[in-house]
């Protein structure tokens, strides 16, 4: 490609999607590069879209988008082998004229997000993987190289938005490897059922969601999360650990899923259900700690690949789009001034997000990723189990006095984690969580 274009994007996940659509609606001459064969066809999520993020991009976007199930109900598990303890949250209030979130399919979700991409008028390429970022003699990148032949391609500035593995910006030397400890391994399965099937196994009618969250013995005592999420037609199952855990114990994804699936609280959800599709993806879960530098001269860099995932609230696509809106939005800053790409003038994408919930968030809980990472066989193992049992003996009616029962209680998370032991756990969590 002979000409040169305002800017590139590099990849079309929820990100890239949000910066080029951006800034070609501002009239920007703008190229998205993404190797996958569409848009989304190498991506994965649970899926929760957050509406509010998207509306900012496309605000009619109910209109037309594929969207499986606005979501009704929250339920959080807290799990052993054999029970879960549970916080649900259903309101008829999200039943509302614009839901607030619902559940999709990336690869449904990112094609459609894309081809409002190239509405906007964006030049959009497919099965085009971008292999190196070109830079002049002093260092500033002036555009990519890509494994097509038509040699480098030139543009006042790059939006690395690659995702979380970041390779072209690693090789670039503009942030480091993501480490072990700070990414999370999840897999998925997707479970085709029935609708009808569906909305009776929990209790849905229409296109009402929920969203199951579960912690607890099925990560093994590593730091993780399964979830299960209701679509219209099938159930996203998955589960995702630290990879540093799964080096250390030696536990396999598939494993895990596999006794999640088995669990006798998940195993009647999708009983009948035949699996069409299996995915494993990495996950940026360092949190605030682990946001590389974000910008430079002639680049920047947005969503995962930029380590912007809230882990401790299971955000990553809202975070996506905003910081790829952000930084589109600072581009045309710098650009309508007439000034050039440089660090000091894209400083300003820096600043526009620590201004947003994005950066706010990761800070109010930057202490969290590294407390639950270094605590995980009392968060995820000891616990579930001491809460399960403590529940147990609640709800049982055996005889038995209730203060000797409360007693028995108190006694047993005393012995698994001692007086200090217990307080330093509720005070340390206390603040990590402020
Ligand atoms: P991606 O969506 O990964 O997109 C990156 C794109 O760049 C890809 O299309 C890729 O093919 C392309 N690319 C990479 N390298 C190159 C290259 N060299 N050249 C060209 N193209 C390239 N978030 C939520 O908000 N809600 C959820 O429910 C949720 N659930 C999740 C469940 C799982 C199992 C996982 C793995 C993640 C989940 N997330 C969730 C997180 C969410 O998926 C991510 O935060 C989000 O997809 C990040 O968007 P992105 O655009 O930064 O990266």
């Amino acid at each position: 490609i002979e000409e040169k274009f305002d800017a590139i994007v590099v990849g079309a996940g929820m990100s890239g999607n949000a910066a080029a659509l951006t800034m070609a609606k501002r009239g920007m001459k703008v190229l998205q590069l993404e190797r996958g064969e569409y848009a989304g066809s190498k991506n994965v999520q649970g899926a929760i879209l957050y509406a509010d993020m998207l509306e900012k991009l496309i605000p009619d976007f109910r209109d037309d988008a594929p969207l499986e199930r606005h979501l009704v109900e929250q339920r959080f598990w807290m799990m052993d082998d054999r029970s879960h303890f549970g916080v649900h949250y259903r309101s008829e209030d999200f039943n509302e004229e614009r839901p607030n979130r619902y559940t999709i399919i990336r690869a449904q979700f990112d094609k459609w997000f894309s081809s409002k991409v190239r509405e906007a008028g964006a030049t959009v390429l497919c099965e085009t993987t971008v292999t190196e970022l070109a830079r002049d003699a002093h260092g500033k990148v002036i555009g990519v190289r890509t494994d097509r032949r038509d040699g480098e391609i030139h543009a006042d500035v790059v939006v690395l938005a690659e995702g979380v593995n970041g390779l072209l910006g690693t090789h670039a030397r503009l942030r480091e490897r993501p480490k072990p400890d700070k990414v999370a391994l999840a897999v998925k399965e997707m479970h085709f059922l029935p609708r009808e099937t569906i909305e009776a196994h929990f209790n849905l009618k229409g296109d009402e969601g929920v969203v199951v969250e579960a912690a607890g013995t099925i990560s093994r005592g590593m730091t993780g999360m399964g979830f299960i999420y209701a679509n219209k037609e099938c159930i996203s199952i998955g589960i995702g650990c630290i990879v540093a855990d799964f080096q250390r114990t030696g536990e396999t994804p598939y494993g895990l899923l596999d006794r999640f699936k088995r669990h006798p609280s998940v195993a009647p959800l999708i009983e009948g259900s035949e699996v069409k599709e299996y995915s494993a993806h990495l996950i940026p879960e360092g949190g605030y700690k682990a946001i590389p530098q974000l910008y430079g001269d002639g680049w920047v860099v947005v969503g995962d690949a930029a380590q912007l995932n809230n882990a401790i609230h299971r955000e990553g696509s809202n975070l996506a789009m905003t910081s790829g809106r952000i930084a589109a939005e600072a581009i045309v800053q710098v650009k309508s001034r007439r000034q050039p790409m440089t660090a000091a003038n894209l400083s300003v994408y820096k600043k526009m997000l620590d201004d947003s919930f994005v950066i706010k968030d990761l800070k109010k809980h930057r202490d969290m990723p590294m407390l639950m990472h270094t605590n995980s066989q009392n968060f995820f193992l000891t616990y579930p189990q001491l809460v399960s049992r403590a529940m147990q003996n609640y709800v049982r009616v055996d005889g038995t006095p209730k203060a000797e029962k409360e007693k028995v209680t108190l006694r047993s998370f005393v012995n698994a984690r001692s007086w200090t032991g217990l307080f330093g756990d509720a005070f340390r969590l206390a603040r990590a969580w402020r």
